[in-house]
C-alpha cells in the first residue's frame, strides 16, 4: 500500500464488507459482462472479474455495496450505475483527500494514482463536485502553483 492512503477517514470497502455485509458471497470469475468489473444479484452475491489490480477490486467492490445498499436488483440502467459509481466514488474519495492531492498532481491519471482509485472513479468523483467545490479546488490549485521560493 502506498503511503497516505491508511488515513483514519479512508473507506475501507472490504472492511465493510466483512462487518456489513458478512452474508455476502464473493465470487471470482471471468464470466462478467464486458466492460464490467464486477457485478451484483443486489442480495447475497458479488461477482467480480479474475485478475483485476488491487485499485480496481478496491473500486468495484464499492460500487457493487451501493447496489447491495440499496437493494438493486435485476439489471440496471446507465443511469443507475452511474449513480453508484458517483456514491461509490464520494465514499473513496474523501474532499480533504481529493484537494491535498489536486495541488500537485500534475494529470488524471496521476490524481486517480494518488487518491488509489481508478480513473473512471475519479471522474464519476470530479464530475458531480458543485461549484463551490470547484472554486476550492481552483483556488488550491493557484496557491500551489505561485508559492516562489525565496520570494517575500
Ligand atoms: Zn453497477
Amino acid at each position: 500500500m502506498k503511503h497516505g492512503h491508511a488515513t483514519a477517514s479512508t473507506y475501507h470497502p472490504w472492511r465493510m464488507l466483512r462487518t456489513d455485509w458478512a452474508h455476502v458471497e464473493l465470487e471470482h470469475t471471468d464470466d462478467i459482462p464486458c466492460g464490467r468489473l464486477a457485478d451484483t444479484n443486489g442480495i447475497d452475491h458479488i461477482r467480480m472479474r479474475r485478475r483485476l489490480y488491487q485499485v480496481e477490486r478496491r473500486c468495484a467492490l464499492a460500487h457493487e455495496l451501493i447496489h447491495l445498499e440499496r437493494g438493486n436488483t435485476g439489471e440496471c440502467s446507465p443511469a443507475l450505475q452511474a449513480e453508484a459509481s458517483r456514491e461509490a466514488a464520494r465514499w473513496l474519495i474523501p474532499w480533504e483527500q481529493l484537494l491535498a492531492a489536486v495541488r500537485w498532481s500534475r494529470g488524471e491519471s496521476e490524481l486517480a494514482d494518488e487518491l488509489w482509485v481508478t480513473v473512471p472513479i475519479l471522474r464519476a468523483r470530479t464530475g458531480a463536485l458543485r461549484a463551490v467545490e470547484l472554486m476550492e479546488i481552483a483556488f488550491a490549485v493557484h496557491d500551489a502553483h505561485y508559492i516562489m521560493p525565496g520570494d517575500e
